[in-house]
């Protein structure tokens, strides 16, 4: 019993103790804490409040853009004023919107600008830790990333940067007592925004293709436009992908036999860097054997989305018609596609199979090189049912700005080759180097489709091969493509249209320039699909009528066969029909 008595004394006085040393040590920090909250809880203008969270969001979260941008301008007048007037527009931007939603907001402003700290933080981290750009892609990725996927990125660090960055900062701003002003002072500081905002532009009007250049990285280090603007992009994108396509007038397969086309859609492939069309350096060595005929062609659009939508197109729209794939899929084709890039528009087709899952499907082969397109292509082909196939390949070969790695070693003829990401820095017979052998790599590519068509000598077969668009290699210091229409160069839109058949009755007719536009009712033609809005004129096909078996012909010599007492007359009908 002493024992525990002892025990609960023990306990009692520690007990005392650490209240005592607490209350002592409170008493301390108290005029502190009081002093923090009541300088927090002061009453601040609108406009001193905004200037400060501005200030803030640079010095917190902009960093790595302000780093950006100091390493990539030049350090002559140019330069300098280039970066002292991003440092302008950052804050003036950043003032004005926290002004815009404080003003108008209030709470749900505060809301607002709170939610805007947690995710720049979460931002940072991923640009920190991960040397992540903020682009529209990168939205994409995360939409559409699964919970299970994202739950890997987990860590102490992120948990820190989310609380230090983020929630402390989204405390404090729902902490401040704002003294709100006239509406005409806001106009007053609306206006004078503006006109600095305009001013600092028009200053920086020669530096436009820097703006270019470099609007992905700039505009995905941003905070908080890069996701803010990136995920209105995107979900634009998204919309107008879902949309629903108006359906295209019955189509109906009319011929016999087997019949394949591949069609490969290029990326970035400039004509001029083909052999076949004349450039002084072998990049088709395995081509210029192959019996193919290139024909000159001009794109319709200078970036992706556009074009891939025109190679699919039955004609120039900006609506959402049926695309190919989809339309002979309905027709009853049977419809591959295979890709290792992106942009494509909506597709209503069975056999999708992107690079990842080619690459999980086929072990041994690279997921890195478009040679993954064709893997195991051959027992695909082989394995269909169908007597009419489509198989749509789109490459990815020649994206830039690191040409240098979508090609593997064995195609690399052209020494040294360009490793700098920023182009602007990059010396440009190396970037033409890396350039070429990606052109060198697509050869093989091209080459191997053709290989494994002649293995298949059952099946009536032909390789269509059409790039997006053109590329710009350091023309009149452009680079990429994508560039606004009005300002993009002719290297942007020149493209490769390359053409293999199987059998000698297809001729391709002599025409002096094709577009993307012919790929839809060539492949019609190639399949023997008839359709109202098939258009002779942009069919690149010109085929002996002697060595088409049309279905309906077959159907009435069985059933003639059938008939064997069947009268002179009602035969003589039948043929003439
Ligand atoms: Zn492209």
């Amino acid at each position: 019993m002493k024992v525990m008595e002892n025990i609960k004394h023990k306990c009692r006085s520690a007990y005392d103790t650490t209240k005592r040393a607490c209350n002592n040590m409170w008493q301390r920090v108290k005029p502190y804490t009081s002093k923090t909250y009541e300088f927090i809880r002061r009453p601040l203008s609108i406009t001193t409040l905004c200037a400060i969270l501005s200030l803030f969001t640079m010095i917190v979260y902009n960093i790595p853009v302000i780093k950006a941008v100091f390493e990539n301008t030049s350090d002559n007048f140019n330069g300098v004023w280039l970066f002292i007037s991003f440092i302008i527009l950052m804050l003036i931007l950043n003032f004005l919107l926290y002004y815009i939603l404080l003003y108008f907001g209030r709470v749900v402003g505060k809301v607002i600008i709170a939610f805007t700290f947690i995710c720049n933080a979460l931002c940072l981290y991923f640009i920190n830790g991960y040397h992540t750009i903020i682009s529209q892609e990168m939205m994409g990725n995360v939409f559409n990333t699964r919970f299970s996927e994202a739950s890997g990125f987990f860590s102490m660090g992120l948990l820190m940067y989310i609380i230090f960055l983020g929630v402390v900062p989204a405390i404090l701003i729902f902490m401040v007592r704002i003294k709100y002003k006239s509406i005409w002072r806001f106009l007053i500081c609306f206006v004078t925004t503006l006109a600095i905002t305009f001013g600092t532009a028009y200053t920086n009007k020669k530096n436009i293709l820097w703006i270019d250049r470099h609007a992905t990285q700039v505009g995905g280090l941003l905070m908080p436009w890069s996701y803010t603007v990136n995920t209105i992009l995107y979900v634009r994108q998204w919309i107008e992908m879902n949309r629903p396509q108006i359906p295209l007038p019955e189509g109906k397969i009319t011929t016999e036999g087997k019949d394949l086309v591949v069609l490969v859609i290029g990326e970035s492939a400039r004509r001029d860097h083909f052999s076949l069309y004349g450039y002084e350096r072998n990049t088709n060595p395995l081509l210029a054997n192959d019996d193919v005929t290139p024909l000159i062609a001009t794109s319709a659009y200078n970036y992706t989305t556009a074009s891939v939508k025109a190679i699919l197109d039955h004609k120039p729209t900006d609506d959402r018609y049926e695309i190919l794939p989809n339309y002979l899929h309905r027709c009853g084709a049977d419809v591959i596609w295979r890709t290792s890039n992106w942009g494509e528009p909506r597709l209503t087709i069975e056999k999708f199979y992107d690079n990842k899952a080619l690459g999980e499907r086929y072990p041994g082969t690279d997921p890195n090189y478009d040679e993954i397109l064709i893997a195991g292509l051959k027992e695909e082909i082989l394995a269909s049912d169908k007597d009419k196939i489509l198989v749509v390949l789109h490459t990815s070969t020649s994206h830039g700005p690191i040409y240098y790695s979508k090609s593997p070693l064995q195609f690399k003829h052209f020494l040294p080759e360009c490793r700098e990401v920023e182009m602007a820095d990059a010396n440009i017979s190396e970037l033409v180097n890396a350039y070429d052998n990606t052109i060198v790599y697509t050869d093989y590519i091209l080459h191997s489709v053709i290989e494994t068509l002649r293995e298949l000598p059952d099946i009536r077969s032909c390789m269509l091969y059409v790039s997006d668009h053109g590329e710009s290699l350091g023309e009149g210091d452009m680079f990429m493509h994508g560039l606004p229409a009005q300002m993009a160069p002719i290297e942007q839109f020149i493209v490769p249209f390359i053409v293999w058949c199987s059998d000698d009755a297809t001729k391709i007719k002599p025409l002096a320039e094709v577009g993307q536009y012919h790929v839809f009712h060539s492949v019609l033609d190639f399949l023997g699909v008839e359709s109202p809005i098939f258009n002779e004129e942009l069919n690149i096909f010109d085929r002996d009528e002697s060595s088409i078996r049309h279905i309906e012909e077959i159907a009435e010599g069985e059933e003639g066969a059938d008939a064997t007492e069947g009268t002179e007359e009602s035969n003589s009908t039948n043929s003439e029909e």
